[in-house]
């Protein structure tokens, strides 16, 4: 069976309605004959609310070990709620951190970069048929220390799961449509791009308009992981 990779943001799973739909989204994709395993982000502003919330309880110098640990809560907060949600549809389904899924990292806490996957859990939850539900924007470090991607590190968890499991492709469900010629909100004919190449990702980042995370794209290209953008509201 073909395994898939479908990575859902932070605003696709900000309350329990989205997190049903997203849940709702993987279980098509198993339907379609697919074997999905999910990557989620913290929902909705989670993430920038617990960075609020460490200054606030630490002050000015925090810890970068424990803001990491913090910041990391708010990917696994949504993994527990979607595998709830995968459950309550009947469906069996395994939240996994970023450590329980093997992300191994250097201990370069806020940016951590990835050193290897042992995917061996990952793959035990799929053989005996399990959705597994990744944490993402988290790993470990040889340490045993939580350690997090960089903002928008989930993207960066999505494609290396996609290259460790020999993903066919990886998905990004989003609150956009896909890439478009301009922001269709303010260019009323933006036209949506059906397919665009890793550079032109990268030079649209340069430019100031980063799509998906830029380490991630990077990755992508020099491992020829397919990308797709999606959207998260419109099947
Ligand atoms: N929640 C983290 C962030 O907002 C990681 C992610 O969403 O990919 O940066
Ligand atoms: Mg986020």
């Amino acid at each position: 069976m073909k395994t898939i990779i479908i990575k859902f943001g932070g605003s696709s799973l900000a309350d329990p309605g989205r997190i049903r739909r997203a849940a709702a989204m993987v279980l098509a994709e198993r339907r379609r004959g697919l074997r999905p395993v999910a990557v989620v982000s913290a929902p909705g502003d989670c993430t920038d609310d617990l960075l609020k919330l460490a200054s606030l309880a630490g002050g000015e110098n925090l810890s970068a070990r424990e803001t990491d640990a913090l910041l990391a809560s708010g990917e696994q907060m949504s993994a527990a709620l979607m595998a709830l949600a995968l459950r309550a549809e009947g469906a069996q389904a395994v939240s996994l951190t970023g450590a329980q899924a093997g992300i191994r990292t250097d201990s370069a806490f806020s940016s951590a970069a990835v050193l290897s996957v042992d995917a061996r859990r990952l793959k035990r939850e799929l053989a005996a048929g399990r959705i597994p539900v990744v944490a993402g924007f988290q790993g470990v470090s040889s340490g045993g220390d939580i350690t997090t991607l960089g903002r928008g590190g989930s993207d960066l968890s999505a494609v290396v799961l996609a290259r460790a499991l020999k993903a066919v492709r990886c998905e990004f469900r989003t609150d956009v449509k896909g890439i478009y010629t301009a922001h269709p909100a303010i260019v009323p004919d933006a036209r949506k791009i059906r397919n665009i190449s890793y550079g032109e990702v990268v030079a649209l980042a340069e430019l100031g308009t980063e799509v998906r995370q830029l380490r991630a794209v990077n990755y992508s290209a020099a491992n020829g992981i397919p990308l797709q953008l999606r959207s998260s509201f419109h099947d």
